[in-house]
C-alpha cells in the first residue's frame, strides 16, 4: 500500500474505511475540548456506547427480580457465562465448548496450571519469554515455589540475542528441545507486552508437545488484537483479560481456553460448584462431577454485572469479526510505521550527525510478527517527550527508559488519528 503523510491522504482513507463507523460506538478521553488521539487500547480499551444500557439491564432484573432474576432476568444469570461461548469462540479460534469467561487473567493462569503444570522430580521445568509481564513472572515463580522447586532452576527464560529486541521462534525451539528431558511447560505471552512480537503459536506448541510437554499462552496483549487459531494449532491452553482490546473496562471478568482433549473427568483440576454437571448442581450432593467443557474449570457463579461490560463489546466483535479488524489492522499499524520513518529521515536530513544507525526512533516491533501495537525506542530522548505528547493531546505509553507504546485499535482508531499523531510527535522532538 502506498501511503503519504498528509492530512488529505488520512482523511480519504478514512472515507474508505469500511470500518469507520464503529468509532462512533465508543467514548474517546476529551482534552482542551477535543478528542484525544487513544493510542492505549493495548492497556485499556474505550467504553462502547452501548456499555451502560447493558449493565443498567442487570441492575434493573436485580430491583424487579432479586434472586428470582437467576432465572426470570431478560438474561437469566444462571446461564449468563455461555452466552459468551459462540462469539468468544470466534475471536480466539476455538469451538464454543473450549471457552469460558470466569474471574480474572493472573487467577485464570494459576487455576490453569493446577491443571496443565503438574511436575514431578524429573519434569518440572516451565519455559518462558524473557522479561514476560511481571504478573506472569511471578504466577511462575510462586508456581514453582508451590511445587517445591527452586524458580532459578525451574524457569527457562528465553532472551532476544546480544543486541537485538526481540526474540526469534528458532531459539525458542533450540531452548525446548534442549530441555526436553525437564519440560513440563511452555507458558508465553501470545503478543510479547512490552515489544508487540506474535509468537509463532503454532510452532511452539508443536515443539513443546514433540518434547512431551505442554504449551500455554497468556493472550492479554492477543486477544482482539490479532486473528488466532486455538484449536487447530493445538494449544493446550489459554487465558487473557478483557480490559485491553476487548473494551470491557477496568479489571473486567477474563477468559480462558482449554482444547477438547482436556475435557474429561480425570484431568486434575481445583474445583467448584459452577464447574459442576448443571443438572445436579444444585441437588448440593457430595462428590464432583465436572462438567465435559472448559465450564469444567468455573469455581463460583458468574459476576453479572461485570459480564454485562463484557457482552458490551463481544456484542461489537461479533458484528465486525476479526477478518475486518485485522485486515484494518495491517493498514492502519502500516500507516504510523510509515509516518514514523519519514520523521526519522525528515530529521536525518537536518542532523549534522554523519549517517549510519543514527535512527532518533527506532521501530522495534517485527514487521513481520506484529498486531497493531509498535514499540519505538525514542533514542537520546527522555520521560520529557512523553509529557509533551501528553500535553498535546497523545495518550500513548511510555516504558522506562525510552520506549513509546502506540497502539492504533483497529476498531475506533483513524488513519486521521495516525496524521495527527505524526503531527504532534515531530512537534515535541523539535522542541526537545
Ligand atoms: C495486562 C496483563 C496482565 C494483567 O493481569 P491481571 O490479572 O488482569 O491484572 C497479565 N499478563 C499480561 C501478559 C498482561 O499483558
Amino acid at each position: 500500500m502506498k501511503y503519504e503523510n498528509t492530512l488529505e491522504f488520512a482523511k480519504q482513507q478514512d472515507s474508505s474505511d469500511p470500518l469507520k463507523k464503529y468509532r462512533e460506538r465508543f467514548y474517546f478521553p476529551q482534552m482542551n475540548g477535543r478528542e484525544v488521539v487513544y493510542f492505549t487500547g493495548n492497556s485499556l480499551g474505550l467504553q462502547p456506547k452501548s456499555t451502560q444500557d447493558h449493565v443498567l439491564k442487570e441492575l434493573e432484573d436485580w430491583a424487579s427480580f432479586g434472586v428470582e432474576g437467576h432465572f426470570h432476568a431478560r438474561n437469566p444469570w444462571f446461564s449468563y457465562h455461555e452466552m459468551f461461548a459462540e462469539p468468544v469462540s470466534k475471536i480466539v479460534g476455538a469451538k464454543p465448548a473450549e471457552v469460558v469467561v470466569m474471574n480474572q487473567l493472573t487467577s485464570n493462569l494459576h487455576f490453569l496450571m493446577a491443571s496443565f503444570y503438574r511436575p514431578t522430580k524429573k519434569r518440572y521445568k516451565i519455559l518462558c519469554e524473557y522479561k514476560a509481564f511481571p504478573s506472569d513472572q511471578y504466577a511462575l515463580e510462586t508456581q514453582a515455589q508451590h511445587h517445591g522447586f527452586d524458580p532459578a532452576d525451574a524457569i527457562i527464560e528465553v532472551k532476544p540475542r546480544e543486541g537485538e529486541y526481540i526474540i526469534r521462534t528458532e531459539d525458542i525451539i533450540t531452548a525446548i528441545e534442549k530441555n526436553r528431558n525437564e519440560l513440563e511447560l511452555v507458558l508465553m505471552g501470545g503478543v510479547n507486552y512490552f515489544t508487540g512480537q506474535v509468537f509463532d503459536m503454532e510452532k511452539i506448541t508443536a515443539a513443546a508437545h514433540s518434547a512431551g510437554a505442554l504449551a500455554g499462552f497468556d493472550l492479554a496483549h492477543a486477544v482482539g488484537n490479532i486473528k488466532l487459531n486455538l484449536h487447530d494449532w493445538k494449544v493446550d491452553f489459554a487465558c487473557w483479560c478483557t480490559y485491553k482490546y476487548l473494551n470491557s473496562g477496568p479489571g473486567c471478568v477474563g477468559g480462558a481456553y482449554i482444547h477438547e482433549r482436556h475435557h474429561k473427568p480425570s484431568t486434575p483440576r481445583l474445583g467448584g460448584w459452577w464447574g459442576h454437571d448443571k443438572q445436579s448442581r444444585f441437588k448440593m450432593e457430595k462428590g464432583f462431577n465436572p462438567m465435559m467443557t472448559a465450564e469444567a474449570w468455573q469455581l463460583s457463579n458468574a459476576p453479572v454485572v461485570a459480564m454485562a461490560c463484557h457482552k458490551a463489546s463481544v456484542e461489537i466483535f461479533e458484528e465486525v469479526g476479526m477478518e475486518a479488524l485485522s485486515e484494518k489492522s495491517k493498514k492502519l499499524t502500516g500507516y504510523l510505521e510509515y509516518v514514523i520513518e519519514e520523521i526519522n529521515s525528515k530529521s536525518q536530513a537536518q542532523s549534522s550527525k554523519p549517517k549510519g544507525n543514527s535512527q532518533m526512533l527506532e521501530i522495534i516491533t517485527p514487521k513481520d510478527a506484529r498486531g497493531c501495537q509498535l514499540s519505538i525506542v525514542a533514542h537520546g530522548m527522555g520521560k520529557s517527550l512523553h509529557d509533551k505528547l501528553t500535553a498535546a493531546g497523545v495518550i500513548a505509553d511510555w516504558r522506562e527508559p525510552n520506549v513509546i507504546r502506540c497502539a492504533p485499535v483497529p476498531l475506533y482508531n483513524s488513519f486521521e488519528d495516525v496524521w495527527r499523531f505524526g503531527e504532534i510527535l515531530e512537534m515535541s522532538l523539535r522542541t526537545q
